[in-house]
């Protein structure tokens, strides 16, 4: 079995090592390194336009990542090839710890002290309880649902968003474009865990992010392509919101002459809410191809029509 390997790391040796060592029945090539011959199954993470031409016997597409816009919107993708996704391998347990810093941060009022102490302020806030506090999850799927529980497990009020219903014992579930107003109505901490799709790209926006109480906080570890910038920037400044914690951008880098670094209620954290583990995500995909080699049935199987 011939599997083609690329990843947009420094070094992707480590990871094709582990992928190796996870699925020795097979021959692993690193695209970059040239004259790949025509492989069973491509293992990638935003591979560039040429990774894909000549490939035209792949029999699945493995994306070292849980959201497949990037491959998805390679305009060499093969049609006929099914896309499937990383779950979890390891990324849900970080998305817990990072939504829960950002709850403690805005609940405890730490960026008000933070701000506080650059001017020497001994400014003490009435405290604020965890139960009033309510957590808002957009996207309850492999993550979204996961973060919702842990918060949830933490004492805070959880209300999750989906596109179809669902039922997380202790969290208050909405669902659809017509109960997005009423998820968000009470929410004090926006999570945005939804895939990037058509249907999705924008949706933090002036009005959505309108709708959520004066004081709310927005925390944005799904896709830049999320987020317009410039509306978030305006709730800032006029103080609609308190503040909001940004891991992902539309260009990444974040240009250093963005005004994202330097705003004072703006977190930048350089896209590392999850990331991806090695050993985890490689030892994942050869089980996911040892399955499709033996005609069983996988989980992640991006669905194109839809986008995630
Ligand atoms: P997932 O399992 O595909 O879940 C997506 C969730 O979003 C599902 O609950 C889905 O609803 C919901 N959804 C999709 N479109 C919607 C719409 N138009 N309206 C309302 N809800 C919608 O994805 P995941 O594994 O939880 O990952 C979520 C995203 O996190 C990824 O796509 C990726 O962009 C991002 N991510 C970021 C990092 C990072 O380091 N920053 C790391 C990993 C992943 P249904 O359940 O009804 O389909």
């Amino acid at each position: 079995m011939d599997v083609l390997f690329f990843a947009e790391e420094p070094d992707p040796r480590p990871w094709m090592a582990a992928l190796a060592q996870a699925l020795p029945e097979a021959r692993v090539h690193d695209w970059a390194a040239g004259g790949a011959p025509a492989c069973d199954y491509a293992v990638c993470w935003k591979p560039p336009a040429a990774f894909f031409a000549g490939q035209r016997r792949l029999k699945a597409i493995l994306n070292i990542g849980a959201g497949a816009d990037a491959v998805l919107a390679d305009t060499n993708l093969p049609l006929d090839v099914p896309v499937v996704r990383l779950d979890d391998a390891g990324m849900g347990a970080q998305m817990e710890e990072y939504v829960a810093w950002c709850a403690f941060h805005f609940l405890r009022r730490m960026d008000d002290y933070a701000r506080a102490q650059r001017d020497a302020l001994w400014d003490r806030l009435p405290p604020r309880a965890r139960g009033a506090f309510p957590i808002g999850i957009m996207g309850l799927g492999v993550l979204g649902a996961r973060v919702a529980a842990f918060m949830r497990d933490l004492g805070f009020p959880v209300r999750g968003w989906s596109a179809s219903p669902k039922a997380i014992a202790g969290v208050e579930c909405f669902a659809g474009p017509q109960a997005l107003a009423a998820f968000l109505a009470p929410v004090r901490l926006l999570v945005c865990l939804l895939p990037l799709t058509d249907a999705t790209r924008g949706i933090l926006n002036r009005e959505t992010l309108g709708m959520l109480p004066r004081g709310a906080a927005l925390v944005n570890i799904a896709r830049g392509g999320h987020l317009v910038e410039a509306d978030l920037i305006a709730l800032l400044d006029d103080a609609h919101l308190a503040g909001a914690v940004l891991d992902v951008f539309p260009v990444e880098p974040l240009p250093a002459a963005s005004a994202l670094w330097r705003h004072p209620r703006v977190v930048v954290t350089p896209h590392v809410s999850a990331m991806t583990l090695v050993e985890e995500s490689m030892q994942q995909i050869a089980a996911k191809i040892r399955a499709l080699e033996q005609g069983r049935p996988v989980v992640g199987v991006i669905d194109r029509a839809r986008g995630y």
